[in-house]
């Protein structure tokens, strides 16, 4: 075998022994039953090995035993008993820590006849141990165990059933001995084999009723078990981690108490069915779990019957199949969804098969196709498509499908654009199931597109021009210029002119033209031309249309408009023509016309030069503005610089905006200092200058962001005097900062002291003069009273006759006398008047009674000169509110006047009314009349028309003033109206006082 050199001794153990011995025989049946009582009980194979080992040990006491035994777990043979041989090998061999246990093997590796363990006889295995330990100890450790135990040979035995070996019992036999019990031995082996196969049986049918129990708790399936009238007999586990239930609230109810009402019903009929047919496949039910969920289920089952063929119990088998159910209604919607949307697609749209088989299509892509959406499903897009795009379009479909990619492509047909999106779909193997195909018209997006990009382009332009044309330093030439290349530009205009109204003649300036004149035969100079209006006030030809109508027009065709013709000689041939007026409010401002586009004009060069024009106008404007500002502010500053004032303007935040020279000269401060423009240092040197410096700088600050208009005088520490007014600078109602003004009024100042001085000297002397006159006068008046009452007395003859000089003289004492109480009277009047020590006590005065007085009093004077007197009131009723007594002395004095300088036969009128809140009283006679120049100083005191001492008329001169007094103490006026020889009217108006 092999190429080993061994030969089996095939000679039976038992004979070797030639004698039939009875005792051992006996001992041999009671070794044998003693190791089968032992090894009856136990199960494990190992100590079956060690027992058995031992027991041929026991039988062959000279001998060395190994027992080796499959073991499953290392798929080999392993030694497990080695009787005798306990650390043998170490001692013997040397090899350290090794037990023969350990030693395993495979059966191949042993290089033995398998039929050597099968045969159950004692085999002599000459040259074993090496191939018995295969070769797992080395050669040389084996032969020196053989030669140090001096083996003479080994025998073996195996565990075997009828197709295998699964160990065996080796025994190490020493020279010139021999294995005795042989039969004995085979006998107990041949038990341990069966005794280890029927361990290993129950083990494995064990192990298998463990695994099928485990796979059957633990299947991915929902197993359950029912009677023959659907009532649990078992459920796995799985089943019941599936339906929420632990099993003891499973077992003996009925299948249907876990199905939804509808399929429990159902299931009554599948049960049936079920009953009669054996099986059942796929049948579907919503169950319902503990929690109240539903889920699907499909279910297998077989009916397991008893051997009498009598129903003994079902095997049903359920998968949850919830989610594959909502998948497929998920599906299920999808396409539904899928469906709509098609419909709902305006645009173009439709689902093909890979050959070209319409699946779904919408109402217009139908219509589109000349047909309906219910026609087209099935049918074939090739058959469908019009000739003429049918290649184009396979070309697409192809490459979509080869590409396995969507498709995004623009085309035109019939004057449209059109947007195509061809996807490919895929099912879920990963194939291309489908092409989706949805097509626009985007004619109008297209449309649209354009229109935003010139749009954008013109607003652009717009924009760079606004720039252009709000920059100061542009004049209104190189505006014209800048707005005449944008306009040419936007609407691509070979030609053009932009012009402006020149606002003093009315003419229409072009400040920039294109060589439209090049051939014309005009000069240069004159190329730059002003158009004027006619004389109806317009403005010429095609030309001026725009101007004259103050609205842009263009027109492609210009020789049909009214206006055209009359271009000078060598002007460029116009194809086309466009013009705007610049116009603000309703101004003209300017012009931008165009010619010669290429396209000819449409609205949108239109709409984009309206724009110009607009954005024009407003920098004519702007620039004519600023301008105009420019003009403003070079006469104000040279306005401030001739005004004698010092002028100063600040900002709030002390930034010095303005200040004229005198301001600069009047503080005397120095050049350098004024041109710093530091407001603080500046401050500070003029404050210096001033007395109480601290008070004027918190003057200054007080005023700053104060709407205060204030003036005040600076008294400086030299003697100078300066008025200051100052105003808040204010913009739209917002404080800006202030405007200071001084003026040196120094010698005004020492004017108007020395005039309050002199007024005040005035005042006193006039006070002293008031309380002379008073004095004097009393003083005269009593001697006087004397006076007149003897000189009456006498004049009355009381005390005799008296001859006519007497009389003559007496009178003149008597008249003299009055004339001087009168005067006296009269200054007393005045000086009171002047001291204010009168006072009037006011009541409601019957204008007749005072009439009635007056007349009274004025009679015998009237009489002596024949003049007549008239009263007359309007109402007669008119009251007035007024002191009596002073009222009756005003008239009383004017119509002494009147009967004074009125001739004989005079007439004298006195008319009272009333007109609206005043009252006029006048007293007017047709008497000498007063000079013009005479008529207003009559009201002095003293002043007369005829001051000369050879004067006709008495009086004093005081009569006027004391009215004109009394009147204004009334709150009232007097007037006078007088012409010479004519007579004179005296009015006195006052105003109505209601009490
Ligand atoms: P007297 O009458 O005492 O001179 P008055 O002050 O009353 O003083 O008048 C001042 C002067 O005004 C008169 O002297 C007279 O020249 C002039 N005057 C006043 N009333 C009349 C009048 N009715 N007609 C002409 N002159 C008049």
């Amino acid at each position: 075998m092999n190429g080993h050199d061994e030969t089996f001794n095939n000679e039976s153990p038992e004979s070797g022994s030639n004698t039939f011995d009875y005792n051992e025989r006996l001992n041999e049946l009671q070794l044998i039953n003693d190791i089968l009582i032992e090894t009856y009980q136990v199960e494990d194979t190992d100590r079956i090995c060690k027992l058995v080992g031992e027991a041929v040990h026991k039988l062959n006491k000279d001998c060395y035993v190994i027992v080796s035994l499959y073991d499953s777990s290392i798929n080999a043979v392993r030694i497990r008993a080695a009787p005798g041989l306990e650390g043998i090998t170490e001692k013997v061999a040397g090899i350290p820590d090794r037990g023969l246990e350990d030693v395993s093997f495979r059966p191949k590796d042993m290089e033995l006849n398998p039929q050597l363990f099968k045969s159950g006889k004692l085999e002599h295995f000459k040259d074993g141990l090496y191939a018995l330990l295969a070769k797992k100890v080395p050669y040389y450790s084996c032969k020196q165990i053989e030669k140090n135990l001096n083996i003479g040979s080994i025998q073996v035995i195996g565990f075997s059933n009828e197709k295998n070996i699964f160990g065996g019992i080796s025994i190490l036999v020493p020279e010139g001995q021999k294995v005795h019990y042989v039969s004995a031995i085979e006998t107990i082996t041949a038990h341990v084999s069966k005794k280890i196969q029927a361990i290993w049986t129950e083990r494995a049918l064990h192990e298998a009723e463990n695994r099928f129990e485990i796979l059957f708790q633990q299947a991915p399936l929902s197993y359950h078990s029912l009677d023959e009238n659907g009532y649990f007999i078992d459920v796995n586990n799985t089943w019941l981690e599936t339906l929420g239930y632990s099993y003891e609230e499973v077992i003996g109810k009925c299948f249907k108490d876990f199905l939804t009402p509808e399929d429990a019903e159902k299931f009554k009929n599948n049960l049936d069915k079920f009953n009669s047919h054996g099986e059942i496949h796929g049948v579907e039910y919503e169950a319902v779990r503990k929690d109240g969920k539903r889920i699907n289920i499909v279910i297998d089952g077989k009916i397991a019957y008893n051997e009498d063929g009598s129903f003994k119990q079902t095997h049903c088998a359920f998968k949850d199949i919830t989610a594959q159910k909502k998948a497929e209604r998920k599906a299920l919607e999808n396409e539904k969804l899928l469906r709509s949307m098609i419909d709902a697609i305006t645009e173009y749209a439709f689902l093909m098969e890979p050959d070209g088989t319409i699946v779904q299509i919408n109402e217009s892509t139908a219509k589109k196709l000349n047909t309906t959406s219910q026609k087209c499903i099935g049918c074939n897009i090739y058959d469908l498509l019009p000739e003429k795009i049918m290649s184009s379009r396979k070309q697409k479909f192809d490459t979509v499908l080869a590409e396995g990619k969507a498709l995004k492509f623009e085309d035109m047909n019939e004057g449209n654009y059109f947007q195509h999106n061809f996807y490919p779909v895929y099912d879920y193997s990963n194939q291309i199931s489908h092409i989706a195909v949805f097509s626009m018209d985007i004619t109008e997006y297209k449309t649209n597109v354009k229109k935003l990009k010139w749009e954008l382009d013109v607003n652009r332009s717009l924009a760079e021009l606004a720039d252009a044309l709000i920059d100061p330093n542009n004049s209104i030439e190189t505006i014209a210029n800048i707005v005449l290349s944008a306009s040419k530009e936007l609407t691509g205009s070979d030609h053009g002119y932009v012009s402006s109204i020149d606002p003093e003649t009315g003419d229409n300036v072009c400040h920039t033209l294109t060589r439209m004149m090049e051939s014309c035969s005009i000069n240069e100079n004159d190329k730059k031309i002003s158009f004027p209006r006619g004389p109806d006030g317009l403005y010429t030809k095609l030309f001026g249309h725009a101007l004259n109508t103050k609205k842009g027009f263009y027109i492609n065709s210009p020789e049909m408009h009214p206006g055209s013709g009359g271009a000078p000689e060598g002007h460029i041939k116009l194809n086309n023509f466009l013009s705007f007026p610049a116009v603000v409010g309703n101004e003209l401002m300017g012009q931008i016309s165009l010619a010669n586009s290429n396209q000819g004009y449409s609205d949108s060069e239109f709409e984009a030069i309206r724009k110009v024009a607009a954005i024009y106008a407003l920098a004519i404007q702007q620039k004519r503005a600023s301008i105009e500002i420019q003009h403003i502010d070079t006469i104000l500053k040279s306005t401030f610089e001739s005004t004698v004032d010092g002028i100063f303007v600040v900002d709030n935040n002390h930034k010095i905006l303005f200040s004229n020279s005198k301001f600069v000269k009047m503080w005397r401060i120095p050049e350098a200092l004024a041109n710093m423009k530091n407001y603080d240092e500046l401050l500070s040197f003029y404050s210096d200058q001033v007395k109480c410096s601290k008070e004027y700088l918190s003057k200054i600050q007080a005023l700053y962001h104060s709407k205060e208009t204030n003036t005040y005088y600076i008294y400086f520490k030299d003697g100078r005097v300066f008025e200051s007014l100052s105003t808040p600078l204010m913009n739209n109602g917002i404080i800006k900062g202030r405007v200071w003004s001084f003026r040196d009024v120094t010698e005004k100042a020492e004017a108007e002291k020395a005039l309050i001085d002199a007024k005040i000297h005035a005042e006193e002397a006039n006070r002293t003069k008031n309380e002379f006159l008073a004095t004097v006068s009393h003083e005269l008046r009593t001697p006087l009273n004397s006076v007149i009452g003897y000189s009456d007395m006498l004049l009355a003859q009381i005390f005799g006759p008296l001859n006519e000089r007497q009389l003559r003289y007496l009178k003149n004492i008597s008249r003299s006398g009055n004339h001087l109480l009168n005067l006296i009277n009269d200054i007393l009047d005045i000086s009171r008047i002047e001291s204010r020590d009168i006072s009037l006590s006011f009541e409601i005065v019957h204008v007749a009674d005072i009439f009635e007085d007056v007349k009274n009093i004025a009679t015998p004077f009237a009489t002596s000169k024949n003049i007549s007197v008239e009263f007359s009131a309007e109402p007669a009723d008119l009251n007035i509110y007024a002191d009596k007594i002073k009222f009756k002395q005003i008239l009383y004095n004017l119509v002494n006047n009147a009967l004074k300088f009125t001739p004989e036969n005079g007439h004298i009128e006195v008319v009272a009314n009333k007109s609206g809140n005043t009252i006029r009283i006048s007293v007017g006679d047709d008497g000498i009349g007063i000079p013009e120049d005479k008529q207003q100083i009559i009201f002095e005191p003293f002043k007369q028309v005829d001051s000369s001492l050879s004067r006709m008329y008495g009086g004093s001169g005081l009569g006027l003033t004391i009215v004109k007094n009394l009147v204004e103490m009334h709150s009232g006026e007097i007037k006078v109206k007088s012409e010479v020889t004519k007579g004179s009217t005296f009015t006195i108006i006052l105003p109505v006082k209601e009490k």
